[in-house]
């Protein structure tokens, strides 16, 4: 009957939990505390999964992987002040990513603001730096309005990240629940397609071109452009790179993939077609040496802002990649054409693939202890599962893991990205974790991590165990940043001395058990010393679905990149990722 109805009370934590649902969140990382417990719980309550983190900063890592890897924002979930701040590096990584991400603070009372209230800090201007959207709900009824805003500026136009204030005298203020409406589930992005004459442009540059080169980012694996640009690579036989995040976009083993050629295929492009890759650091901002001085750049991207950064296009095309990609097959298909299989131009890509790989396979080949990097990636990659994630960081261990570990499907690789950030991996695997059981069981993470890398995070691996996730740590051990002191070097320099004096600010302890950290909470470790015991560890993690893992790798901590390859090649080399 109406009468009673028109009593019933809501809570404000209710509220933000049906107002998510109803935006269809899935998945909320976080740490509880005062003020954020009952949002947490009303949103278990409706169905939401919840993740609990911690550290607020992994786990803001975690939510954005979700965006990135689900097309809708997953929300992180934080207490006031501190809370909030320790959540800010994640903003910052999603939204220099392009990453949609929410996150939710609980703030401290409104009718206390400026009375130095506990946790209290000005959290939504806090936040703008680091968003697209940032504000507060006036009320409880503006919550769902607010929420449906930040989500859909999330998703809209250039992915990123939003801040939604959530004041600690809402959470458990009683509202009428007829005085809440709840806004319609907003709606998948607008799909927008490049201008028709811009796009003729772009092919007849294309057909045009001598020495092409596609290179493919982690936009069109956010576009989800794998099938357009696939259709694209193959009908024109046209060399592609992939940036790291867009490896598996196209596989990496595919007879076009000219990533074991890095440099030299920039360098002599004379026409490049850029799918959602900025012409950032990354890229060497597309100027010489390291590109022509007059390449051709098509830029494909949806964001009007980034087009003509660092270098003038031949072309841009504004729109989806996924439709503006389409848009190009149809205007290349009009006129009959493949660029020639047998050009001067695929010879030398070639050529220079097969001499760098040979390298890169004589020093896997090496059998001294400790091992390097390239024995460790070689022996992973053997067992590696095609249909895995892989996620990555570290300095050597990522630019060299890159380099061998390969994707085969798009967004299956998670590293540290455009801000180049440390302390990712572990919230990133948590979250392909918890998307990849959900949609495809039976999928490994298997998380690549430096020594150093791991550290940021390290305590998170109890949140793998506590929800048993589908992870395999890799922790490549060289005991230090960049690199280490083997343990006779650390004791002698430790004879006479105070460590704080002396110690060289790369060098961590060495011989770490980091595989404790795992056994600690029931899952899995492993210390590894060689081949064979790195390829018997990792055969029984993969066989065994019931627990996480953790790998300690031991290798040669003077080991870096350059040092090997030159010892091979007599001369430093540059192809690959600096
Ligand atoms: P990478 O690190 O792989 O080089 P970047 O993050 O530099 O990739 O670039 C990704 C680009 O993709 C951004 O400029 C972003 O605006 C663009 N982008 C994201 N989503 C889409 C989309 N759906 N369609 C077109 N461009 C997109
Ligand atoms: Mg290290």
């Amino acid at each position: 009957n109406f009468a009673e109805r028109s009593e019933e009370q809501v809570s404000g934590a209710k509220v933000i939990a049906q107002a998510l649902k109803t935006q269809d969140v899935e998945y909320i990382f976080g740490i509880v505390g005062i003020p954020v417990t009952e949002i947490a719980i009303a949103a278990q309550q409706l169905g939401i999964k919840y993740i609990g983190m911690r550290n607020e900063q992994a786990a803001c890592y975690a939510a954005s992987a979700i965006g990135y890897l689900t097309s809708r924002p997953g929300v992180c979930l934080v207490v006031s002040g501190p809370g909030l701040i320790h959540a800010l590096g994640g903003m910052a990584n999603a939204n220099m990513n392009c990453w949609p991400l929410l996150v939710i603070g609980g703030s401290s009372e409104r009718n206390q603001e400026t009375m130095g209230a506990f946790q209290e800090f000005p959290q939504v201007e806090a936040c703008r730096l680091y968003t697209k959207f940032s504000a507060r709900p006036s009320s409880i009824e503006a919550i769902p309005f607010v929420i449906e805003k930040a989500v859909r500026s999330s998703i809209y136009g250039r992915p990123g990240a939003c801040y939604v204030d959530i004041p600690a005298d809402f959470v458990n203020l009683q509202v009428n629940v007829n005085s809440i409406k709840y806004m319609e589930r907003c709606m998948s992005p607008p799909i927008s397609m490049a201008e028709t004459s811009a796009v003729c442009t772009a092919a007849s540059v294309i057909r045009n071109a001598k020495q092409p080169l596609l290179i493919i980012g982690k936009g069109a694996a956010y576009a989800h452009a794998e099938e357009s640009i696939k259709k694209l690579v193959e009908q024109y036989k046209l060399p592609f790179l992939p940036t790291p995040m867009g490896k598996g976009v196209v596989p990496d083993n595919h007879p076009y993939c000219v990533g074991a050629a890095r440099s030299r295929a920039l360098q002599f492009a004379d026409v490049i077609v850029l799918f959602g890759a900025r012409l950032n650091w990354i890229l060497h901002f597309g100027l010489p040496p390291r590109y022509q001085p007059d390449v051709k750049f098509i830029q494909v991207d949806i964001c009007a802002e980034e087009l003509g950064n660092n270098v003038k296009p031949a072309v841009t095309l504004l729109g989806n990649i996924h439709a503006v990609t389409k848009q190009l097959l149809e205007e290349l298909d009009k006129t009959p054409w493949q660029y020639p299989p047998e050009s001067k131009w695929w010879k030398t890509l070639r050529e220079k693939m097969k001499s760098n790989e040979a390298a890169s396979k004589e020093l896997a080949s090496k059998k001294s202890l400790p091992m390097n990097y390239y024995t460790v990636f070689y022996h992973v990659q053997e067992q590696l599962p095609r249909d895995c994630f892989v996620v990555s960081e570290g300095a050597n261990t990522m630019d060299i893991g890159r380099t061998v570990l390969q994707n085969y499907l798009p967004r299956h690789r998670l590293d540290a990205g455009t801000f180049g950030t440390m302390g990712v991996g572990l919230g990133f695997a948590i979250a392909a974790a918890v998307v990849a059981k959900d949609r495809s069981p039976g999928q490994w993470i298997i998380c690549v991590e430096g020594d150093s890398a791991f550290g940021f995070s390290g305590m998170e691996v109890e949140t793998i165990c506590r929800y048993n996730l589908p992870i395999i740590l890799l922790v490549v051990n060289n005991n230090g940043i960049y690199q280490g002191f083997d343990t006779d070097t650390w004791k002698e320099m430790l004879k006479f001395q105070d460590a704080t004096a002396v110690v060289p600010p790369m060098c961590l302890l060495p011989n770490s058990h980091y595989e404790q950290v795992m056994t600690a909470f029931g899952g899995k470790g492993y210390f590894v010393q060689t081949p064979e015991e790195l390829q018997k560890s990792l055969r029984q993690s993969l066989a065994d679905t019931t627990k996480p893992s953790l790998i300690n790798i031991m290798i040669e901590p003077q080991a870096t990149r350059k040092a090997q390859r030159e010892e091979i090649l007599k001369k430093p080399s540059d192809e690959e990722d600096e």
